[in-house]
C-alpha cells in the first residue's frame, strides 16, 4: 500500500512527488511513456519566474533528477483504470494507495486526415524538437497558428530548406515576437486561410492537399508534416471515479478534488483556464500537500 499514488511524470505529476518525498510519504509515480511529458517538446523556456531561458528537456530532467535523488518511484507502466478504492490497474499490475493523483497531462490534438495515422513517424509529427532533425534541408510544412506552431516553425527554419506555415485563420494566435522572428526568415512562407484536407505518398508522406478559403484545392510538395494544432486530454479510463467537462478535461470543485475523496487532480489535464508550466507545478504542490494533509 503506497501513501499516495502519482499517476503521470509530467512537471505536475513530479512535482506533486517532490511535495510528498519531502514529507517522507511513499510515493509511486505511474508513467506511460517517459518522464518529462509535453514541456520535453519545448526548446526554450523564457517564462519560467528566476529562470531566463532553459530547454523543456533540461528543465524536465533536472525536476526528475531531483526526484530521483530524494528516491522518488517511477515505473513505466500505463495506467487503464482506476477503482473508487483506489486500487489503480495498469498494463501489468495493480497498486492500491491512499490517495491518488492524477496528472496525466494532454495528448497531440489529431488533424483527422486520411492517412494521418499511417504517415505518423513517416512524414507525419507532432514533436518539432523531436523529430525536426530528420528534414535537413528539406521541405516542410507546420500545421497551427498558435505558439507551439509558431515555436516549431521558428525551430525547423534552422534544420529545414523551406517552411511552409499552414493556417486556418487570416491571423495567428500566438505570441508577436515568434510572429516577427518569422517573418525574418527567408526559408519560411505563411499560408493563411487554408487547411490540410489530404495527405499523399506511398510509404512516405510525399505532399499535403490544402483547401484555400476559395474553396480550391492545391496541392504542395513536402517532406514532412508537423501538425501543432494544440492538445486534447485522454481522461476517459478514469470517468468511472472523476466528472469530466464537455471537453473531457477533469473538473475540480476547488481545483484539486475530484468527484471521488481521496483522488485529486494536477496539471494541463484538468479544467482549467491557464496550461502553463507554471501553473502545472502550482497544481503538483497543492494537490500533495492537500493529499498528505486528509490522509492525516
Ligand atoms: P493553441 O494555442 O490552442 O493553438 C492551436 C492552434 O491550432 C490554433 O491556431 C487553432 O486555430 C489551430 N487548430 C486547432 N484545431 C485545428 C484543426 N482541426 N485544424 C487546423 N487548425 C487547428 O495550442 P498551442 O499552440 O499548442 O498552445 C497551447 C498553450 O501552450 C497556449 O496557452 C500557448 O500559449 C502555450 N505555449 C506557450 C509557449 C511559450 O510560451 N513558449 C510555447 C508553446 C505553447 P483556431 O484559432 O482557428 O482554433
Amino acid at each position: 500500500m503506497y501513501d499516495i499514488i502519482i499517476i503521470g511524470a509530467g512537471p505536475a505529476g513530479l512535482t506533486s512527488a517532490l511535495y510528498a518525498l519531502r514529507a517522507n510519504k511513499n510515493v509511486l509515480i505511474l508513467e506511460a511513456k517517459c518522464y518529462g511529458g509535453q514541456i520535453i517538446d519545448s526548446s526554450k523556456i523564457e517564462n519560467y519566474p528566476g529562470i531566463e531561458l532553459i530547454s523543456g528537456f533540461e528543465f524536465a530532467t533536472n525536476l526528475y533528477n531531483q526526484v530521483k535523488k530524494l528516491g522518488g518511484n517511477i515505473i513505466y507502466e500505463k495506467v487503464i483504470h482506476i477503482n473508487e478504492d483506489k486500487t489503480v490497474v495498469t498494463n501489468k499490475n495493480e497498486y492500491k494507495a491512499k490517495a491518488i493523483i492524477i496528472a496525466t497531462g494532454v495528448q497531440s490534438r489529431r488533424l483527422n486526415v486520411d492517412n494521418e495515422q499511417k504517415f505518423i513517424g513517416h512524414g507525419v509529427s507532432y514533436c518539432a524538437t523531436c523529430d525536426g532533425n530528420f528534414y535537413k534541408n528539406k521541405i516542410v510544412a507546420v500545421v497551427g497558428g498558435g505558439n507551439t506552431a509558431l515555436e516549431d516553425a521558428i525551430y525547423l527554419s534552422n534544420i529545414a530548406k523551406k517552411i511552409y506555415v499552414i493556417h486556418r485563420r487570416n491571423i495567428f494566435s500566438g505570441d508577436a515576437k515568434y510572429i516577427e522572428e518569422l517573418e525574418n526568415k527567408t526559408n519560411v512562407d505563411f499560408i493563411f486561410n487554408s487547411n490540410v484536407v489530404n495527405l499523399n505518398g506511398k510509404d512516405y508522406l510525399e505532399s499535403i492537399d490544402i483547401q484555400h478559403e476559395n474553396k480550391q484545392i492545391e496541392t504542395i510538395n513536402i517532406d514532412g508534416l508537423f501538425i501543432a494544432i494544440g492538445k486534447i486530454p485522454d481522461n476517459n479510463m478514469f470517468e468511472n471515479v472523476v466528472d469530466l467537462d464537455e471537453f473531457g478535461y477533469i473538473k475540480t470543485t476547488d481545483g484539486l478534488h475530484t468527484s471521488t475523496p481521496g483522488i485529486y487532480v494536477a496539471g494541463d489535464t484538468k479544467a482549467k483556464f491557464l496550461r502553463q508550466l507554471t501553473t502545472a507545478v502550482s497544481d503538483g504542490s497543492l494537490a500533495s500537500t492537500m493529499a498528505i494533509k486528509e490522509m492525516n
